[in-house]
């Protein structure tokens, strides 16, 4: 069958091994049914959201999230690759979906809520990162996305949008909204967690290894991994549980029978840190060069980057006023025909 996908990225870095597994090669994946109507969105009005000081951050996270999905293989040609900001329909609706929605019901949204405390926000919360689900599911709805692949975090979020398309639908007697579905990755991979074993990977927390990482950086940064902190000596049985260091094995490595000998190694003891994460950093270094190499050739021209991107807004835009359309129509406010 096919579908309507949407989904995006906030442009608040580069993207990383998490979105990767969480979300980019499930998008890949999608792209190549060539029934499927794929939009990819870089929320940059999003991560404004909180983010209000710092407009060049998310300039130029733009530029880099762009790179990080031709990277990978997402093909401008198959794909609608578009920039939020120059959406104005995606703001419209979402003031008209702001309605709604009770401030209790926004409340409740654990991510938002985890969210909260990461940021540190404390009393101040910023009034347009609180309603951003609102936001959210009017880019969703605006495309009358029917499935949306998109990690873990992201359940409440969908959530919200088919309540708001259920509830808009209802109460202007339309069939405007369609309710969405999620598309989660495979068991384990929609919640990667990061290199300090702190919770999940994000461009927010530093703890991720980037899709541009040199080859320098990733095997610092593997070498800094979270493993058993009560493994001291190399001859001391270790935990494989909760072991970054195993969790990315289970992740990457093709060679299952290689990590089972592995983890069974290092749980009887005799198996040391140093050579464990010599073993993962060749792993991932396989999976990384090719994109990476194919980053460092695009990422010379920006026009081009830009072309594309101006492109699929165009694109993107025409779809949103046909929606907003339909929604003012629904709505009677419409008033001069
Ligand atoms: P930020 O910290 O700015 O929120 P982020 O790292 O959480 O950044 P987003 O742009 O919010 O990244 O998320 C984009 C997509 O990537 C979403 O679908 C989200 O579910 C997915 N994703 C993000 N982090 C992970 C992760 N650690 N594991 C799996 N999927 C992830
Ligand atoms: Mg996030």
């Amino acid at each position: 069958m096919s579908k309507i996908i949407l989904t995006g990225d906030r442009p608040t870095g580069k993207l990383h091994l998490g979105h990767y597994l969480g979300s980019l090669k499930t998008r890949v994946k999608l792209q190549e049914d060539s029934t499927n109507e794929i939009f990819i969105m870089i929320a940059d009005q999003q991560a404004l959201t909180d983010n209000a000081d710092n407009p060049k951050k998310i300039q130029e996270s733009i530029y880099e999230v762009a790179l990080d999905y031709l990277a990978v293989g997402l093909d401008p040609e198959r794909t609608t690759i578009f920039l939020q900001s120059q959406i104005p329909q995606l703001p419209e609706l979402t003031v008209y979906f702001l309605n709604l929605v009770t401030m209790a019901r926004l409340e409740r949204n654990p991510t938002v809520k985890s969210e909260i405390k990461d940021k540190k926000f404390g009393a101040s919360i910023p009034a347009g990162f609180f309603v951003y689900p609102v936001s959210q599911a009017a880019d969703i709805l605006a495309f009358k996305a029917t499935h949306v692949p998109v990690g873990d975090d992201q359940k409440p979020m969908l959530e919200q949008a088919r309540e708001i398309a259920r509830d808009f639908n209802r109460i202007y007697q339309t069939e405007t909204f369609v309710e969405p579905d999620i598309i989660l990755p495979p068991k384990g991979q929609g919640r990667i967690v990061g290199i300090d074993g702190n919770g999940k990977m994000s461009k927010s927390l530093g703890n991720g290894i980037y899709l541009s990482d040199s080859e320098e950086e990733i095997q610092r940064k593997v070498m800094k991994m979270y493993t058993d902190p009560n493994h001291i000596h190399v001859e001391d049985p270790g935990q494989v549980e909760g072991n970054v260091v195993f969790t990315y094995l289970d992740l990457f490595d093709p060679d299952k029978e290689k990590v089972a000998q592995l983890k069974a190694h290092y749980e009887r003891g005799g198996l040391g840190d140093v050579v464990l994460k010599r073993y993962l950093n060749e792993i991932l270094q396989d999976h990384l060069r090719p994109i990476r190499q194919r980053r460092q050739e695009l990422a010379g021209n920006r026009e081009h980057i830009l072309a594309l991107l101006k492109r699929g807004s165009e694109r993107a835009e025409k779809v949103a006023a046909q929606t907003l359309a339909e929604a003012k129509d629904a709505m009677g406010i419409q008033y001069f025909g």
